[in-house]
């Protein structure tokens, strides 16, 4: 399953998990549509795999398998 991680591991801008705007790595390092077309252009800078857009989970599913909580922050220069 995937953590649906809550913000942007760039700029820490918040990513709910029905954010169209949300992007993952195969690994889940997340990030923002503005950090993507500003500075990734669809690599991710910690393991330089492709970044795709996150799949939104429905919101029915969300009671059960909630979203992840812990922020992970790590400013990309
Ligand atoms: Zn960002
Ligand atoms: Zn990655």
């Amino acid at each position: 399953m995937l953590e649906l991680r809550p913000n942007c591991e760039c700029c820490d801008r918040d990513l709910p998990a029905d954010s169209r705007e949300a992007l993952i790595c195969s690994f889940e390092c997340t990030f923002c549509r503005a950090c993507n077309d500003q500075l990734l252009h669809g690599s991710c800078p910690n393991c330089g795999g492709e970044l795709v857009r996150r799949p939104i989970r429905p919101a029915a599913k969300l009671e059960r398998c909630p979203a992840a909580t812990d922020r992970i922050f790590k400013p990309c220069s």
